[in-house]
């Protein structure tokens, strides 16, 4: 294991968050959806990390099932719902674009539904995220989302941003600016569960 990776799981514990790690993608995927009870739906934020474990996929192997607005060939009443129902679901999975080696997880989100439902409405949110996601502290959290995160899910989304020329925040006033929303969680907040899944490999971005 990396020694910022263990600094930031020996962080996080210290702040009363649940940790695990796992060397390959593969056992963590094992792991996580062995978390879902058979007959059990459970929400994802949108995430790259989770689709490269195919974890949906591994959900509904088990007899699980996945509500997930990124599902391909969704309706557009059926990619609202996966935005607005997740609050009600007990289990949500979700990655995030930093992890800091004093404890913080920082994200930033375009429409919201990510960040908001990472810290209130499930019981138990696994935060899932490659040891490339691990940073020193804030700075460079919000560094890394500026000239790695953001910049790449603006060219995923095939936004017309400067970001996706330049390969770094312009801090744009672009209507199809995707940064709207900057969250810092510092504590599991109370009333849920968080687990921090941190893997030794990069995944994401
Ligand atoms: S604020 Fe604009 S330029 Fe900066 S990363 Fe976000 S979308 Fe790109």
């Amino acid at each position: 294991m990396k020694e910022s990776v263990e600094r930031a799981l020996a962080a996080f514990a210290k702040k009363g968050f649940d940790t695990k790690y796992f060397e390959t993608a593969a056992e963590a995927a094992e792991w996580l959806a062995e978390q879902v009870a058979e007959g059990e739906e459970v929400a994802f934020g949108g995430s790259v990390t989770l689709r490269q474990l195919d974890l949906a996929a591994k959900i509904t192997a088990r007899g699980g099932s996945v509500i997930n607005h990124w599902r391909e060939g969704q309706t557009a009443e059926e990619r609202a719902d996966g935005l607005r129902r997740p609050f009600r679901h007990q289990h949500y999975f979700l990655s995030a674009n930093a992890l800091t080696e004093d404890g913080l997880i920082y994200n930033v989100d375009g429409t919201g539904n990510r960040v908001t439902t990472a810290v209130f409405g499930p019981q138990q949110v696994f935060v899932v995220a490659g040891e490339n996601k691990v940073v020193a502290d804030i700075n460079a959290a919000v560094e890394r989302v500026r000239t790695i995160a953001a910049p790449k899910n603006a060219a995923r989304l095939n936004k017309q941003t400067p970001c996706v020329k330049t390969g770094t925040c312009m801090n744009c006033q672009s209507p199809q600016r995707i940064c709207r929303v900057y969250t810092v969680t510092a504590f599991p907040p109370y009333g849920t569960k968080t687990t921090i899944v941190l893997i030794g490999e990069e995944l994401g971005y």
